[in-house]
Formats: structure tokens, sequence, C-alpha cells
């Protein structure tokens, strides 16, 4: 069974697409939400992640872009980026947003996952250092295997009694496409985040995906994966619409 993980496209349709272009062969497709805000092709982004099919869990950007929350959370640029977002998107699209079911997920087509945007126990909340994830761990009644999204940063937790792991694929910088495989460990469980496509803040302005393989009842590997994506163009089309420019300088700079 192998799952191909996507998350925080966040409207890029250049780096969703040049990852789609190198994701190997998978049986299942999933979305870890923020599939608009931020960059400027939010129409096409949701053209073609419904055509994909697969699961998709909602993110915070895609509640706030389809008018489910307001934008008192975000920052200026956020909040400029949602509210264009929401005037250009289709009422049509608008809708598949806002229909967009809140993690935790379970996965029928694998038993033991769990899919979230932010974590197990808050849709909202960062995972971004190891008290936040020994937390989550210790909450009863979750998978042993979850992937989230939402902090932007390619890696993730492994827990076994009562001690964390921070997961960081290593990668050679350039431009090339490149891969880091993961095997998980019996006995540990794990919170993997895939990374971003999107909007990428770890450093590499690499496009961010992973694809989860598991055979039987084996634990299964993760395989991290960075592409290199037209990124002139992305800037150019935030420009070109008028987007806050720190949005497409930071592109450019993977923060
Ligand atoms: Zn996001």
């Amino acid at each position: 069974m192998r799952l191909l993980l996507l998350s925080d496209i966040h409207a890029n349709l250049e780096a969703m697409e040049a990852c789609l272009a190198v994701a190997p062969a998978h049986d299942v497709l999933v979305n870890l939400g923020d599939v608009v805000g931020y960059n400027a092709s939010p129409n096409e982004v949701c053209e073609r992640v419904r055509a994909m099919g697969g699961t998709v869990v909602r993110g915070n950007h895609d509640r706030a872009c389809s008018g489910l929350t307001d934008l008192d959370e975000f920052n200026l640029v956020a909040a400029i980026s949602a509210r264009w977002t929401q005037t250009t998107l289709t009422s049509e699209h608008l809708d598949w947003l806002r229909s967009l079911p809140q993690g935790p997920l379970r996965n029928n087509n694998v038993a033991g996952l769990e899919l979230v945007h932010g974590s197990p126990r808050d849709e909202d909340e960062y995972l971004l250092n190891a008290s936040t994830a020994v937390a989550n761990f210790r909450m009863p009644g979750h998978a042993d295997v979850i992937f989230f999204g939402h902090t932007h940063l390619q890696g993730g937790f492994a827990y076994k009694d009562g001690r964390v792991r921070v997961l960081t694929p290593i990668f050679p910088t350039g431009e090339d496409v490149v891969e880091y495989a993961m095997p998980l460990l019996p006995g540990e469980r794990y919170l993997i985040n895939p990374g971003s496509v999107g909007q990428p803040r770890d450093g590499d302005w690499r496009a961010a995906f992973a694809l989860y393989e598991r055979v039987g009842d084996a634990p299964g590997a993760v395989t991290y994966y960075r592409v290199p994506y037209h990124v002139s163009e992305t800037q150019r089309r935030i420009l070109e619409c008028n987007l806050p420019e720190r949005l497409a300088a930071r592109l450019g700079l993977g923060r």
C-alpha cells in the first residue's frame, strides 16, 4: 500500500505540477490541507486537486479563504491574501472548500493511520517542537502513524517510552529532485509531516512532499522528496495579481 502525501499546496500551481510530475505510483492520495491561500492560482489548484480525488483534510486557510472563519488570527499579509482568494475563487470551489472535513480523519484504506492538518488534538495547533509532540502522543485513542501539515516544515517526530526523536530529512542543496528514505521502527509511534508543496519554510525553496509505503503489518517507510519548480513564474503571478511582494520573496528563500 502506497500513500502519496501532499500538504500546504497554498495555490501554488507550478510547485504542485512539479511534484505530481515526479511522484511515484501510489494507491491512495492524501492531502493534509491548506489547498489555497498565499499564492496566486487558487482556482487552478482547486480544479486539479478535486480532479485527482483522494482524501482532503481542511486547513485553516481553507476555512478562512472560504469564509468559514474570520481573519482575526491571520497576520496582515495572510489576511490580504485570504481576502483576495475569497473574491477570486469560483462559487463552486468556495462550496467545495467549505465542505472539507475537519481532522483527525482515519484512512479507511490503511488501518492504523490518521490524518490531521495541525495536530491530533487541535486542527490549528503548530507541531513545532518535542514538547508539543509529546503532549499529542500522550492523547489517548490516536493512531500509531499520524500525518500532519500546517508548519510547512518537512520531517516530524518519533515517540517511544515517553521520549521523542525529531525527524529531519537531510538533502543536498541545489536544483535537483532529491529523496530521503526513512524506515519506521517497530514499537515507535510517529507524527510525519510531508512538508509544504507550495510555501516551504525550512530554508529549502524546493517543493516538498512524501510517500508512505507499507507491506503487511510491518511499520513501513516514509520517503521525503524535494522538487525544484519554476518559482520565478509563481512569483510573477503573485506580483501580477497585486498580492504582497513578501509572498513572492519568501518563495525564493524557502522561508
Ligand atoms: Zn499552511
